[in-house]
C-alpha cells in the first residue's frame, strides 16, 4: 500500500471514502466517539484488513455502523428494550448487542463467528454522510494500532497507521473522546457490556429496570444458545498442527500442502491454497463452522504461520481447542 491519503470533509472527499470502501479499502473517519477504522463489514477480507492494519493478535467482534435505525433491522433483531433505547440514543454513542437477523450480510467475521451482532448509528454528521454515501455497515473499531490510544483527531491516527490505510477524512476533533455504552439484548436482562458516551443511569432510567453487568446469562436470565458465550467455539474438538488426520476428521487445511490421510477426512477445506493469511482470516469462522456441521468429533487444523494476521488465526484457534 502506498501513502495514506488525506480526504477532506466535503462532498468530494467522502464520495471517495465511499468508493474506497465499497472496493474493500480501508478507511479512517471521525465518530462522536474516536476515529473509526472503517472497512465495508460485509466484505470479510475488508474486515480482515483492520485486523492486519492495527496489528491486532486476537478477534473479538467489531461494531458495524449504519446510517439509520431502517438500515439496522436488516442486521440484527430487535426486542422491545432493543427498540426503546436505539430510538431514545441514535443517533449518538450507543452500541446494541442484538441477535442475528436472518436478513443480515455483516461477515462472520466481524461478528467473531458470534449469532449476535454489535449494531451502532454514530451522530457525527461526517460519518453519517459516509455511512449514507456508501449503503453498507461499516466495520469500524478505534483507528490505532493495538495497544496504543483511540485518535480523536485525523493526525492522531497518521501518527499510528500512514502507509498502512488507504485514507483519512479529515474531520477536525471528535467530542466525546470516550468510547460508545455497549448494551447487549439477547432476551432476558439487558446487559452493559462496557461503559461509554451514554450513561448508565441514562439507560436504566429509560427502560425502568438495572441493567446487568457482562455477557454471561447466569442463572436468573440464561441466554439463548449461541449467545452465551463471547466469543464463538465449534461443538467438535480442535487439533491443532497436525501433519496427520485420522479417520473420521474433519480437516481444515491451509497453504498448498495435502496433509497425509486427508482421503479418509469426513470433510476438507482450506483457508487459502497460496496460503494467504488474508484470506484466510476471511475464511475463518465460516469454515469452522461448515466443518463441525460435517458432524465430525475433532476438526484437525494445518500448521498455520505466526506471522501477521496469522497471530489472531491461532489465538483463535488456540482457544477452540481449548474450550473442553
Ligand atoms: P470496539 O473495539 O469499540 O469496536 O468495540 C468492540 C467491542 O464490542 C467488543 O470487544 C465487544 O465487547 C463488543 N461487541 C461487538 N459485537 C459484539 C457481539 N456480537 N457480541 C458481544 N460483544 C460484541
Ligand atoms: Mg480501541
Amino acid at each position: 500500500m502506498g501513502r495514506t491519503a488525506r480526504l477532506s470533509a466535503d462532498e468530494a472527499g467522502l464520495a471517495e471514502a465511499a468508493a474506497i470502501l465499497q472496493r474493500g479499502g480501508l478507511v479512517a473517519f471521525p465518530t462522536e466517539t474516536v476515529y473509526g477504522l472503517g472497512a465495508d463489514a460485509t466484505q470479510a477480507e475488508a474486515v480482515a484488513g483492520i485486523y492486519a492494519a492495527k496489528e491486532r493478535p486476537s478477534f473479538n467482534p467489531l461494531i458495524s455502523h449504519l446510517e439509520s435505525f431502517e438500515a439496522a433491522k436488516v442486521q440484527g433483531t430487535f426486542d422491545d428494550t432493543a427498540r426503546k433505547l436505539a430510538e431514545a440514543f441514535w443517533p449518538g454513542p450507543l452500541t446494541l448487542v442484538v441477535p442475528v437477523a436472518p436478513t443480515c450480510t455483516i461477515s462472520d467475521l466481524a461478528r467473531a463467528g458470534l449469532d449476535s451482532v454489535g449494531l451502532r448509528v454514530p451522530a457525527h454528521p461526517l460519518a453519517h454522510a459516509l455511512l449514507k454515501a456508501t449503503g453498507r455497515p461499516v466495520a469500524a473499531p478505534s483507528a490505532n494500532r493495538s495497544g496504543r490510544v483511540s485518535p480523536t483527531d485525523a493526525d492522531h491516527v497518521l501518527s499510528d497507521l500512514d502507509g498502512r490505510i488507504d485514507a483519512v477524512v479529515e474531520g477536525g476533533a471528535s467530542d466525546v473522546g470516550v468510547e460508545s455504552t455497549i448494551v447487549a439484548c439477547l432476551g432476558g436482562a439487558p446487559r452493559l457490556l462496557r461503559p461509554g458516551g451514554v450513561p448508565r443511569e441514562a439507560i436504566e432510567a429509560l427502560i425502568g429496570q438495572t441493567l446487568e453487568s457482562g455477557l454471561e446469562g447466569g442463572e436468573k436470565n440464561p441466554l439463548a444458545p449461541g449467545m452465551l458465550a463471547s466469543h464463538y467455539a465449534p461443538r467438535a474438538q480442535v487439533r491443532l498442527n497436525a501433519t496427520a488426520i485420522e479417520a473420521g476428521e474433519a480437516i481444515l487445511l491451509f497453504g498448498p500442502e495435502r496433509m497425509q490421510g486427508s482421503e479418509q477426512a469426513k470433510a476438507a477445506l482450506n483457508l487459502s491454497k497460496n496460503g494467504d493469511l488474508k484470506e484466510a482470516a476471511a475464511h475463518l469462522f465460516s469454515y469452522l463452522r461448515q466443518l463441525d456441521a460435517s458432524g465430525a468429533q475433532t476438526i484437525a487444523v494445518a500448521p498455520i504461520p505466526e506471522t501477521g494476521l496469522g497471530d489472531a488465526i491461532n489465538d483463535r484457534l488456540r482457544r477452540a481447542a481449548a474450550e473442553r
